[in-house]
């Protein structure tokens, strides 16, 4: 396969301070130099500058872009309560991140690769389209679902999540739109009894094309798997994708600190093999994956070469 890897070193600003697990150390681990050497056959994406502001602007509204333009210059130092720091630079940053997974879509739509990972920060899968929280500032996932379906002839886009924090940013966005299915696997009541529960289905016409599937703490890889292929093939059947895009955090591996389900680096590949096939059956295996969580940095750098090898097999 034609795998691509886009990678800044932009990534590595946005310093947040250093208890915060959304480090720059995580963009350290994953310096495309290193990772283009250690998987051969990977190939650098030229990240277009120029795609991330008007990709922002197809998700996000303009008030809340200035907003995050603004807030380090009127003294702000956090989106959120806290979690979603701010730097001098961050809104440079999240602008980056979403060029850099724009890059790789626009990259893999127009046939130059088969498929690529952006290994991106800050994430975007908790980002509302006017709020930005748990570490994510712009929604890249929803971000490259609505540039394929602008500049490409994209009808349907599914996103698959397997990070252990549900995608409630992205499934927000297109809860009541057909045209974009969300599926989350993430571990039961992580952010309380309310979000991402198993009725949480979508709304009007967009019902039935959200998906989420808690998993009970310390879940085992081989029951994960086993859901997550059921539940994939249910949703690549409704869906019907040219498109899947994963939201991809390593969050849910045993040993991350943030996280309390139980997969091994091995279960990267098997998800991911999962999820080439159901592209390969629907959309000519096209698959762009973004970096969402994962903050064990040794775990993170290794998680990434097992999800990229599978990629690249
Ligand atoms: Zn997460």
């Amino acid at each position: 396969m034609k795998t691509g890897y886009a990678w800044d070193p932009a990534f590595l600003g946005h310093r947040t301070i250093s208890v915060n697990p959304e480090h720059p150390d995580r963009a350290r681990a994953l310096a495309s130099e290193a990772m283009l050497a250690e998987v051969p056959g990977l190939l650098p994406v030229r990240i277009d500058p120029n795609l991330g502001f008007p990709g922002v602007l197809r998700v996000h509204p303009t008030s809340y872009v200035s907003e995050v333009r603004d807030a380090f210059a009127q003294g702000r130092r956090a989106l959120d309560g806290g979690d979603t720091l701010l730097a001098a630079d961050t809104f440079e940053v999240a602008l980056r991140s979403a060029a850099s997974a724009l890059s790789v879509t626009e990259a893999v739509l127009s046939g130059k690769l088969d498929n690529g990972f952006a290994a991106l920060r800050p994430p975007g899968h908790h980002a509302l389209t006017n709020r930005g929280r748990g570490f994510c500032v712009f929604n890249n996932a929803a971000i490259c679902a609505r540039f394929a379906q602008a500049a490409f002839s994209v009808n349907r886009v599914l996103v698959v999540d397997w990070d252990v924090h549900p995608a409630d940013g992205t499934m927000s966005i297109f809860y009541d739109d057909p045209s974009v299915h969300v599926l989350s696997l993430h571990q039961d009541g992580i952010f309380g009894k309310e979000v991402g529960t198993a009725d949480q289905r979508g709304r009007g016409a967009g019902e039935g094309s959200t998906y989420n599937v808690p998993m009970p703490e310390r879940t085992k890889p081989a029951a994960y798997l086993a859901t997550f292929e059921k539940a994939l093939d249910v949703a690549a059947v409704r869906c019907r994708p040219d498109l899947v895009i994963i939201s991809c955090g390593f969050d849910a591996h045993a040993g991350d600190p943030v996280g309390k389900l139980s997969l091994d680096d091995d279960t990267y590949a098997h998800l991911t093999r999962a999820v080439k096939h159901v592209a390969k059956k629907h959309c000519g295996g096209r698959v762009v994956s973004l970096l969402e969580g994962g903050y064990q940095v040794d775990i993170l750098r290794r998680c990434t070469r097992t999800h990229l090898e599978a990629l690249l097999d």
